[in-house]
């Protein structure tokens, strides 16, 4: 009976929000409008912070690149400018038009020597396209030819238009140490005929220049010459293998820019900080990325998940409130319905019960095509039993009448009801005529045994059919129970 009250309140509950439950509706509810404010707060934050980490880190960037711009110029310029005066100089243009020249060769030493201390590495290097003599210092090293690969640089250099050409390289002599070139032609009437070159320790360099690790230093060619991983210049990386499709753009931006001038370019959530330094040819890249581990990394994304904490806290609280709230109402209501399906004097379901159950019973078997067995019972000759006793007695006689049929059921399916008046009804769900007619001979014998009154009892038993009535059903009990009336009562009949 209470689970039945339970099912009822729990479908006159349902006709409310979304077909489920108050307070289930009211949790889901809760945990949607939760999880769209946590959406959208995050959705949020994500993009101001992608927008206010960009333009600080932009802002960070720009001091960064004037600063190494500063370095690169104060430690390259005047090597540069040192190379080119030494391969501008008188001396170093006779020598190159004529090697072997004894006397031209002396004054070109002379002034190496002398221009020597100045350099910062004191190793200067040098080729005459007249002879293609390598030498370092005052060294020969061996034959340039213009078929051997590893030679290329030099008639590169000498066609190179827009000088110094600055390359990263092994070192000559022990070829384990990469070492920054700067080459420089020697021109004699607008035509190179040879170069002079200049070597920096690239390690040095580095450190010197100290990158931090978005920002990668390249030449004219777009080769990386400086980058905190030093190996991206040893590898002789291209700014287009650094940076995907995207190098190619800002490769092509950097040979735009003007003089110690700086452009920025946005790529999604990428953005790229280019400048150019001085008049060395060299271009400074920052490569620059806000994501999502960028964000959450910061300070206040602490904030923001504690807020986002407290939030999901405080509809955990309004949740627990409601259902502590809404808990005596849903009692309340359990106990109204449970009160409205009870019958007053016996506290057996009445006949309002009765209606609402045997009509899902009825569909339920209808469905799951098993047997309903129906049982209709009659105190006999009640009227005499009231007018001997009184009605107080009759009152009582009914309600222990009442005690005897509930004993008499076993499974919880089953169920008594008072019809109305001394009548009641049993409804025994999946049960066949045989266990029907032993039920109905269980009550008719606990009856006659209490020795007050006996019983007549009417059974019909049936697998209902789809579209048929349960009235007919009902209708047809009843008329097995007069059959019991008129053959001599005190018996059941179907
Ligand atoms: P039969 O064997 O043919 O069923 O005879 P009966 O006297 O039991 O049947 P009848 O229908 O003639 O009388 C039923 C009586 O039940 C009439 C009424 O006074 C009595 N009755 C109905 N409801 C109550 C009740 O709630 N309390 C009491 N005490 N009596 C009731
Ligand atoms: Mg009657
Ligand atoms: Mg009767």
């Amino acid at each position: 009976m209470a689970e039945y009250a339970e099912y009822v309140a729990n479908k006159i509950d349902r006709q409310n929000l979304f077909k489920i439950p108050l307070r289930k509706a009211i949790v889901l509810f809760s945990v949607l409008f939760f999880i769209v404010i946590a959406l959208g707060s995050s959705f949020a934050y994500y993009f101001v912070m992608r927008r206010v980490l960009s333009e600080n880190s932009m802002k960070e960037l720009k001091q960064t690149m004037n600063t190494k711009r500063t370095i690169i110029s104060a430690q390259l310029e005047k090597e540069i400018l040192l190379t080119k005066i030494f391969a501008s100089s008188t001396p170093a243009k006779h020598y190159f038009l004529d090697p072997s020249n004894e006397h031209c060769k002396r004054e070109y030493f002379i002034m190496l020597n002398e221009h020597k201390e100045f350099f910062q590495n004191k190793m200067i290097s040098w080729i005459s396209l007249k002879d293609s003599n390598y030498y370092v210092n005052e060294q020969f090293m061996e034959k340039y030819s213009p078929s051997n690969p590893k030679h290329s640089w030099f008639f590169e250099t000498l066609k190179y238009e827009n000088p110094p050409l600055i390359k990263v390289d092994f070192d000559y002599l022990t070829r384990q140490i990469y070492d920054l070139y700067i080459n420089y032609p020697v021109y004699y009437e607008n035509k190179a005929i040879g170069t002079v070159g200049s070597r920096y320790s690239l390690t040095e360099f580095m450190n010197e220049l100290d990158l931090p690790e978005n920002v990668y230093l390249f030449g004219k060619d777009g080769v990386v010459i400086g980058a905190a991983n030093e190996k991206i210049a040893k590898e002789k990386k291209t700014i287009m293998e650094l940076f995907g499709p995207m190098g190619e753009e800002v490769y092509e931006s950097a040979l735009s820019l003007g003089k110690d001038s700086s452009e920025i370019l946005y790529f999604g959530k990428n953005h790229y900080s280019i400048s150019s330094v001085g008049s060395v040819n060299l271009y400074l890249v920052s490569k620059n990325e806000v994501n999502i581990k960028t964000i959450i990394h910061e300070k206040a994304s602490i904030v923001f998940f504690a807020l986002l904490l407290l939030m999901a806290l405080a509809f955990v609280v309004f949740n627990m409130f409601i259902s502590y709230i809404l808990k005596p109402v849903d009692k309340n209501m359990q106990s109204y319905i449970e009160s409205s399906l009870l019958d007053e004097l016996t506290k057996i379901p009445n006949k309002r019960f009765f209606n609402m159950r045997i009509e899902d019973e009825w569909n339920r078997a209808t469905r799951g095509q098993y047997p309903l067995s129906f049982l209709m019972l009659d105190l006999d000759k009640f009227k005499k039993y009231n007018d001997t006793y009184g009605h107080l007695e009759g009152d009582i006689l009914l309600r222990e009448s009442a005690q005897i049929f509930s004993k008499c059921l076993n499974r919880t399916s089953d169920f008594v009801a008072r019809f109305g008046g001394e009548e009641f009804c049993i409804v025994l769900v999946n049960t066949k005529i045989e266990g029907a007619r032993k039920i109905a001979e269980d009550i008719r014998i606990s009856m006659e045994k209490a020795g007050k009154i006996t019983v007549s009892i009417g059974i019909v038993c049936e697998t209902p059919k789809i579209g048929s009535n349960c009235n007919d059903f009902i209708e047809s009990a009843d008329q097995k129970l007069y059959e019991a009336k008129n053959t001599g009562r005190n018996r059941v009949v179907g």
